[in-house]
C-alpha cells in the first residue's frame, strides 16, 4: 500500500459528518481511530461515543458508503478498548461545536463529573461560566440542556463520555 492510497481512504472516512451534529466530522470527534488499506480493502476502525448511541450504526453505514465511493471494499471494525472519551475531540472539533452553539466538553472532563454537571460549563454564546443544568437530556441523549445565568440563553452541553 502506498501513502497516497492510504491518505485517500483515510480522507474519505474522516470527512463523514456526525449524524447528530453535522458541523463536526467523526475525525473531529475522535471516533475514527484509523484506516488500514490492504489491496482494494479499507478497514476503518471506529470507537463509538457510547454503545447506546443510536448514531453508531448511522456512522458505520456512512463510513462504509464513503469508502465504497472512494473505490475501496469497506470493512468496519468497532474498537471498544480503550473507550472513547470527550478528551479525544480535537481542538478544531471543539471550536466547531462552540460555533454551532454547543458547549464543548471540558478538557479532561471526567465522565462522572461531566454527566452529573459538577463542572462549570461555559456558555457558548457569551463565555460566562455561570450556568445551570436545566435537564439531563438536551436535544439528543448525548447532550444535557443548560441555561446561562448571564445571558439567560439555554444551550446544549455535549456530555457523551
Ligand atoms: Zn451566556
Amino acid at each position: 500500500m502506498d501513502a497516497h492510497t492510504h491518505g485517500r481512504a483515510y480522507q474519505a472516512a474522516a470527512a463523514v459528518p456526525d449524524p447528530e451534529i453535522p458541523v463536526v466530522t467523526i475525525a473531529d470527534l475522535g471516533i475514527l481511530r484509523d484506516v488500514e488499506v490492504e489491496g482494494d480493502k479499507a478497514i476503518a476502525r471506529l470507537t463509538p461515543t457510547y454503545s447506546g448511541c443510536p448514531a453508531v450504526l448511522a456512522i458505520e453505514l456512512a463510513v462504509e458508503t464513503a469508502l465504497l465511493e472512494a473505490g475501496f471494499q469497506p470493512k468496519i471494525e468497532r474498537v471498544l478498548e480503550p473507550a472513547w472519551t470527550t478528551d479525544w475531540i480535537t481542538p478544531a472539533g471543539r471550536e466547531k461545536l462552540k460555533a454551532y452553539g454547543i458547549a464543548p466538553p471540558l478538557k479532561a472532563s471526567n465522565s462522572v463529573r461531566a454527566l452529573f454537571g459538577a463542572t462549570a460549563v461555559e456558555c457558548p454564546r457569551c463565555g460566562s461560566v455561570e450556568s445551570e443544568r436545566v435537564s439531563e437530556f438536551g436535544s439528543t441523549a448525548c447532550k444535557a440542556l443548560y441555561r446561562c445565568m448571564s445571558c439567560r440563553e439555554p444551550f446544549d452541553y455535549f456530555k457523551c463520555i
